[in-house]
């Protein structure tokens, strides 16, 4: 039992297998998960976040036949070949004191490649394959396919399997009248609709006895048109209770929902009414999911009586020893995910191997290792970015002495106007791990202090022997006419220094920054409360509606705003795949004014002469923003012809480096690896 978090860390008991705690770590898929010669690197990950305290993992979606992959060649779990190399991961996570379950996953319709299947030949926005309509023979022999992969499961060692019955895949299909269109016995009513899922688990429980865990993830709010209410969502509840599930988890959304659920602007356990309005019509114990990653929300979720348990899979990503952190009282220790999911979502959909922003070591356990130096050596670094923090950190805890240089007066440098963003305030978190973190590894740091290149060479108590310059970037500043007029700002002016600005903007630039601007200057709150959002986004938590979907309420735009970019098509396409959609939509219910193509003419009284679509027009605005990039500050160190530095003892990191698409997760990467190898 932990002192500060009881409820969180009060074991769970299942007669057969006692959980030490209430913190599951949820599913992800990493990428490791899809080649066995990965499954060294699998093992080690989550043996690292067993060591870390987790009282549950569970793996990335396995396959339960080839028809089921969701990408091609996906990892799959039907042959003697798959037990042997998952054997390696449960033996790790158990050397550990850990407990690991399997999620079984049939992608359906979702399955990227030719051979898809699905309830109904309904094809998903989001997918160009048309799925197959399977014929009732067929469903049951993928019954057949779920309950022989629990089977291998087990003989492999785990201890349980998870049964991805939510998020848009197949089960989660054939229980939506939104796919399913049958009408024989896995169509119809919700009784139908649920067949599927209900006659899995029971075929899975036959197949491996009672002395095993069989969760299940039930999508407890669809988040689409032609999704269930909260009477066909108890319904399917009770019945797969009834029909042998230990646990339930929740599932929130299909990946086609036009809602975010996990991006950092969704609020912290937004989706906790869903899980307690299903908690209270079973027995079996209920884990909540999504949006959840502190000890004090997770612990409050349980003590409430909402859930039994907290699954996490982005934080425990983010800090492979949450659990251990939380249950020792050193909760401000814990390296917070940010929601941000440039590192892991957005990874997993460009089918690259995740990992996580502020943790770079994830899925790089056996590669990116901090070893402990057999050479002490003096370290400057130079600046107090997220670049120059992680080189700092990771130095320092190898054992150099460190100096940590930065001109401002505070530490976070780019990343503190980002969490000046509403929306984004899971940033600040960031930036208090990372005060805490060179305390505990004994930087020295200095502050408000521009040091020179002659400081740095003539150092006291001797020179130092690696120069790290992370002195990051500045606005770049475009030449238009005009562009020194009063009412032009930087985008540093308003995140940062917080100068006023009018009622009418134009923002030049539709980047990353120039998204985060607008949010800025249209928000009403920050954070945004969880009434303010599910009115925004038309979200009925308890699924009174169908999918839990109503009327969005009009936003009042405080402001009027135009955000501009020269380049055609789709605006602010930088940021990433998973997030860059919300950001869009979220301007869209502001109701900014989006022109691309634009050619900036002079800037006025008037305001910003535009010529888009080679008309001439006037932008009458109060104020023009600029947020057109940036480039690199590095006046500290010479460099040769191909911008490396002359004398071998520095080292250029982060936007000091490479200013063009710059952002904390391949500045915060950089340093660590640059670091490691000192
Ligand atoms: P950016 O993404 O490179 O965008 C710069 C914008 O300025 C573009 O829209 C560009 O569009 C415009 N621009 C460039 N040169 C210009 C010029 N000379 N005159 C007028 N316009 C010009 O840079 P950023 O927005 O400053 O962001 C910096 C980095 O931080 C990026 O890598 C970004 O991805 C990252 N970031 C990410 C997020 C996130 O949420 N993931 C948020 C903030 C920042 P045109 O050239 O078409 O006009
Ligand atoms: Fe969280 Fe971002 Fe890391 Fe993903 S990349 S785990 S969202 S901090």
């Amino acid at each position: 039992m932990s002192d500060a978090y009881p409820h969180l860390f009060a074991p769970m008991d299942f007669g057969f297998v006692t959980l030490r705690n209430r913190v599951m770590m949820g599913s992800m898929h990493t990428g490791l998960e899809d080649r066995f010669w990965n499954y060294p690197k699998l093992a080690a990950y989550f043996a690292e976040r067993a060591r870390g305290g987790a009282g549950l993992i569970v793996t990335g979606g396995i396959s339960v036949n080839r028809r089921g992959w969701l990408l091609p060649a996906g990892g799959t779990m039907n042959t003697a070949g798959d037990v042997a190399n998952h054997r390696k991961v449960c033996e790790a996570v158990h050397r550990e004191g850990g407990r690991i379950a399997m999620q079984l996953m049939h992608a359906g319709r979702y399955g990227y490649h030719p051979f898809s299947e699905s309830a109904s030949a309904t094809k998903a926005r989001i997918n160009p394959f048309r799925p197959k309509e399977m014929s009732v023979e067929r469903v049951w022999e993928v019954i057949g396919d779920f309950a022989r992969a629990a089977t291998l499961a087990r003989e492999a060692g785990y201890d349980g399997v998870e049964v991805m019955g939510s998020e848009g895949y197949l089960l989660n299909q054939f229980l939506c009248k939104r796919v399913n269109q049958r009408t024989d016995e896995f169509g119809g009513d919700i009784h139908g609709r649920m067949k599927l899922g209900v006659e899995v688990v029971k075929a899975i429980r036959r197949a491996v006895g009672e002395r095993f865990l069989v969760m299940y993830r039930l999508s407890m709010l669809d988040l689409v048109e032609g999704g269930n209410t909260s009477e066909e969502i108890i319904a399917t509840a009770q019945a797969l209770e009834a029909s042998g599930v230990s646990l339930l988890n929740t599932g929130v959304g299909w990946h086609e929902s036009n809602i975010p659920t996990i991006v950092t602007s969704v609020p912290r356990a937004a989706f906790r009414v869903a899980t307690a309005m299903v908690k209270r019509a079973v027995k079996i114990p209920v884990v909540a999911s999504n949006r959840i990653n502190t000890p004090e929300v997770a612990e409050d979720i349980i003590a409430s009586g909402d859930a039994d348990m907290v699954s996490m899979a982005r934080p425990l990503l983010a800090d492979a020893f949450w659990a251990n952190k939380a249950q020792a009282g050193k909760a401000d220790e814990i390296n917070t995910c940010i929601g941000c999911n440039q590192a892991c979502l957005d990874h997993t959909f460009a089918a690259k191997r995740s990992s996580c922003l502020v943790n770079p070591r994830a899925c790089y356990e056996t590669e990116l290792v901090y070893t402990p130096v057999a050479q002490r050596k003096k370290i400057a670094v130079v600046g107090a970015g997220m670049a120059g923090l992680s080189a700092a950190t990771v130095a320092a805890e190898r054992g150099h002495e460190v100096w940590l240089f930065e001109a401002a007066e505070d530490i976070g440098g780019q990343f503190v106007m980002a969490a000046n963003v509403p929306g984004k305030e899971e940033f600040k978190e960031t930036i208090r791990y990372f005060r805490g973190l060179l305390e505990r590894t004994g930087v020295k740091v200095k502050l408000g202090h521009r040091v020179t290149k002659g400081e740095l060479d003539r150092a006291e108590g001797g020179a130092f022997d690696a120069v790290i310059v992370a002195t990051g970037v500045k606005a770049r500043v475009p030449s238009i006419e005009g562009i020194g007029h009063a009412k032009v700002l930087s985008y540093v002016d308003v995140l940062r220094e917080k100068k006023p600005v009018g009622a009418k903007v134009a923002v030049i630039g539709a980047g990353g920054i120039g998204i985060d601007v607008c949010e800025f200057l249209l928000a009403d709150e920050s954070p945004q409360s969880l009434a303010s959002w599910t009115r925004q986004w038309g979200v009925d938590l308890e699924s009174r509606a169908p999918g839990g979907l109503v009327a969005p309420e009009p936003v009042k735009a405080k402001r009027e705003v135009f955000l501009l970019q020269r380049k055609r098509g789709k605006m602010g396409a930088g940021p990433g795949k998973t997030t860059g959609w919300v950001h869009r939509r979220a301007l869209e219910h502001h109701g900014v004014t989006m022109l691309g193509g634009v050619e900036y003419v002079k800037i006025d009284d008037a305001g910003l002469h535009i010529r888009a679509d080679g008309a001439a027009r006037l932008l009458a605005v109060d104020n023009v923003i600029l947020c057109a990039g940036q480039t690199s500050v590095r006046e500290i160190v010479t460099v040769d012809d191909k911008g490396r530095p002359t004398d071998k003892r520095y080292h250029l990191i982060g936007g000091a480096d490479v200013a063009s698409e710059l952002d904390a997760k391949r500045a915060i990467k950089q340093g660590a690896e640059l670091a490691a190898s000192l």
